[in-house]
């Protein structure tokens, strides 16, 4: 999208601003009034760096309660913030920049793309990085629709912070609670350990990846259940798992779904130099995937390929036809929970280190269904796109399977509350 001139941006963000100081006017004159009332004092001030790290002093209705943040339309009036803009930086965090850094060229703003995807948890890029994409896409057109995402985004996923625990637990599964790039760290480094070096999980682990839907399998799935219990490493999929956290008062460091970690993997297969096995989904998808990958990422090694629909008599050279490609990493592709028990049944003979089931990803990275827009990802509505295409399929798992988890979520909350108590 074409940017806009500084000063259409500016007329927006000011005609936005005018129109919120009317039509907010009963509810901040309320709000000054009760800080001078209560502390005597109109605002609050935080020392922050704006465009060309121009000091300035960010406002809030001075005293705790609700409506503090009123008072930023005053720094929006005012020129210091901009509505769609980096986040403004205190001094100390400015000084870890380089002088030339392109988030100073322009004002900062409430709303970013950053915030944005942090708030789906779908941040895997740096700050540093989303704002620069941001900068370059400014434009009247485009701050409507990062600010309307924003706002659906925070109903979806949360705006507030949360504690962030190491690890989380729905119904007795352990999930890892992680940022997609230490995931990709943590494959990588069990992908090239040899199997003497590696003592934990016989130098074998499994990884799993887990939605509210596999979730609420693994509720009434004993065996499934157990395989979750005992992988390497369970991984939290999409905004039902973050919502679920936030029942709970917990924070999701980020939606470490497959994916989005299959191209991450595959960059840093070709750069360290281990292989994939994709294994699974309809004949002639896995090959496509192949041919797709390493075009995207020249040095990659994918060893093989199978498709996953196969009968139990040619499963032990399947295995064989694995072992010989000598991948280290092993994805199968047969939807849950066939895949982890298909993987937990041949757990001692598969010699790959690393081996995850990976649900419908290979149909996504063939191209055979095409995955939702960034926009319905960023607002966490990326099951309705799932829905849409594969109605008769779909609707049991999400129209059903979100409430029931949510409930069954509730549930759990409520029973730890009653122990501790
Ligand atoms: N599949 C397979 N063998 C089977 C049944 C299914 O390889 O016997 C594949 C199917 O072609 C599809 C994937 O498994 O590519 C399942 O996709 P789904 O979207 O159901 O996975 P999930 O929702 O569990 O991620």
């Amino acid at each position: 999208m074409k940017r806009s001139a500084p000063c259409a941006l500016r007329v927006f963000d000011l005609s936005f601003t005018l129109s919120g100081l009317l039509l907010l006017a009963p509810f901040w004159l309320a709000r000054g009034l009760l800080a001078l009332i209560r502390s005597g004092r109109l605002f609050e001030r935080t020392p922050l760096l704006g465009r060309d790290r121009r000091p300035f002093a960010q406002l809030a209705f001075a005293g705790a309660g609700p409506g503090r943040e009123l008072a930023l339309l005053f720094n929006l009036l005012r020129g210091d913030l901009a509505l769609v803009g980096p986040r403004p930086l205190s001094v100390t965090e400015a000084a870890t920049l380089p002088a030339a850094d392109r988030r100073f060229s322009v004002r900062p703003g409430l709303f970013s793309l950053y915030r944005l995807q942090q708030r789906t948890g779908i941040a895997y890029d740096t700050e540093s990085e989303l704002d620069h994409r941001l900068i370059e896409q400014l434009s009247v057109r485009s701050n409507l629709g990062l600010m309307l995402r924003s706002v659906v985004a925070g109903l979806m996923g949360g705006g507030a912070a949360l504690p962030i625990p190491p690890q989380l637990d729905f119904f007795g599964v352990p999930i890892v609670n992680t940022t997609m790039d230490e995931a990709v760290d943590w494959i990588a480094a069990r992908a090239v350990s040899t199997p003497t070096a590696a003592t934990e999980h016989d130098g074998k682990f499994l990884l799993a990846f887990v939605n509210p839907d596999c979730l609420n399998i693994a509720y009434r799935h004993a065996p499934y259940r157990r395989i979750l219990q005992q992988a390497a490493r369970v991984l939290p999929d999409g905004i039902g798992i973050k919502i679920g956290c936030r029942m709970r008062g917990l924070g999701l460091a980020a939606n470490v779904n497959g994916t989005d970690l299959f191209p991450r993997l595959c960059q840093r297969a070709a750069q360290d130099g281990f292989s994939l096995f994709l294994l699974g989904a309809r004949p002639g998808i896995a090959e496509l995937v192949a041919e797709n990958m390493r075009q995207r990422y020249p040095g990659l090694t994918i060893a093989g390929v199978h498709h996953g629909y196969f009968g139990s008599d040619e499963e032990a050279a399947i295995v064989a036809r694995i072992n010989d490609s000598g991948a280290a990493v092993l994805l199968v592709a047969f939807g849950v929970p066939r895949q982890e028990l298909w993987l937990a049944a041949h757990h001692a003979t598969l010699t790959p280190p690393v081996r995850m089931g990976v649900g419908g990803l290979f149909d996504f990275y063939s191209g055979r269904i095409p995955r939702a827009p960034l926009w319905l990802r960023e607002i966490g509505l990326e099951w309705v796109w799932r829905l849409l295409q594969e109605p008769g399929r779909m609707w049991r798992r999400y129209l059903l399977g979100n409430p029931l988890f949510l409930y069954r979520v509730w549930q759990q909350t409520r029973q730890e509350g009653k122990t501790r108590e």
